[in-house]
């Protein structure tokens, strides 16, 4: 039976409860699609620093570089955030990322047809639904470009620069094309080419690449309007492509559209297939310990690890379709409504390994 190599980083605060459920559906999956799983356990954030001083042990990477892809929960918490900069969990999460050259984040908004009443928008502008995927640059441009601080004019001033290159540009819009051919077959590129040079050259660069992907419907759109189309219409949106810092802030508004941070998956790709997946949420050391934490982001971060680096698709989309399922009738506290059965981490992530199919 096909074997998959799994690091496994639980984390800090809910991390280790929402893991296990995640491990326990991927088990699940694995039963009833021929495959099976070798989870390598390793630290990292509040954990590792207890454990070896560290919030990055170099085990970890060597641990993440040999598996096929890593499943994260969260990491962080109260109790290391008097530590200095580079020793606190979230240099662990960044240290992680750049070690295993992750260049790609994916963040689904979508909305399960049971949740459509979270969603912060009106059920008449969702439709019969949303299903839109982010695609953000994550390892250059602004965040990275050269910055410092100097006086003009005789007074404190400060910049930062956006700069990307051709091959970065490229990379990234590879994956949006690719992504879109396997979705509704459409690609829309933000930028703000009518002001930023940088723009101007990932316009040019993405329109180039259109070429080669003829199936796949191009469109470019100015972030400031994109932002305000996110909530005007957002049924009009595939899959977005974008800079690192236009990702960052359209990442959010779009996800938010699904109404709860418990629901939201995500997905970080490096080159050849490799990814890290974890869900968009923190440690959330309010309910840590407590049973409560939904697990379904994280789950769904397993099924999108199953989608891109393994190639089982099948078993991606039964694990969607079986949090549907557990979701008409089952909510955990943060997203329970009149009418459904309050449970806990645990039953709920026994009812979507329950509903996967015989
Ligand atoms: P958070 O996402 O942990 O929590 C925000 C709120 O959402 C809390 O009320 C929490 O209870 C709730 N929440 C989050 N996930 C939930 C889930 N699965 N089910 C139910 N409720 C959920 O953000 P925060 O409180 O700002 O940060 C807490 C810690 O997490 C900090 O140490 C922060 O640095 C860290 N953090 C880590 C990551 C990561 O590991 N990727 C991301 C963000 C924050």
């Amino acid at each position: 039976m096909k074997t998959y190599h799994l690091a496994v980083i639980k984390g800090d605060g809910i991390g280790p409860e929402i893991v296990d459920e995640t491990t326990k559906v991927l088990d699940a999956a694995g039963k009833r699609f021929g495959f099976r799983f070798d989870y390598r356990p390793c630290l990292l954030g509040g954990c590792a620093i207890d454990a070896v001083g560290v919030p990055l042990p170099e085990e970890t990477v060597r641990i993440c570089k040999g598996a096929d892809s890593v499943l994260l929960g969260a990491v962080g918490g109260e109790k290391w955030d008097t530590l200095p900069g580079h020793l606190r969990p979230e240099a662990g999460l960044l240290g992680i990322r750049a070690a295993l050259g992750l260049y790609a984040n994916l963040r689904p908004a979508r909305i399960f047809a049971p949740l459509k009443e979270a969603s912060p928008i009106k059920s008449a502008v969702i439709g019969e639904g949303l299903d839109i995927m982010v695609v953000r640059e994550l390892t250059g441009g602004i965040y990275f470009g050269a910055r410092g601080r100097r006086e003009i004019d005789g007074v404190p001033a400060a910049y930062d620069t956006e700069c990307y290159c051709v091959p970065e540009i490229e990379r990234i819009c590879r994956t949006g094309f690719a992504l879109a051919q396997k979705r509704d077959k459409r690609l829309c590129s933000v930028d703000k080419a009518n002001v930023l040079e940088s723009s101007r050259l990932w316009r040019e660069t993405v329109t180039r690449l259109a070429e080669d992907y003829p199936e796949v419907a191009l469109s470019h759109m100015y972030v400031d309007n994109c932002a305000m189309q996110l909530v005007r219409n957002p049924r009009q949106f595939d899959v977005l492509v974008t800079s690192n810092l236009f990702g960052d802030i359209l990442s959010d508004e779009a996800s938010m559209i699904s109404g709860s941070i418990g629901m939201l998956a995500s997905a970080s790709l490096a080159g050849g297939g490799f990814g890290l997946y974890e869900p968009i949420h923190g440690s959330a050391p309010d309910i840590a310990g407590r049973g409560v934490a939904n697990p379904l982001a994280a789950i769904l971060s397993g099924a999108m690890l199953l989608q891109y680096s393994l190639g089982e698709p099948e078993a991606a989309q039964a694990i969607e379709l079986a949090v549907n399922g557990a979701l008409a009738a089952l909510r955990t506290p943060d997203i329970w409504e009149e009418g459904c059965k309050r449970v806990g981490t645990k039953e709920m992530g026994d009812a979507v390994a329950e509903r996967l199919p015989g």
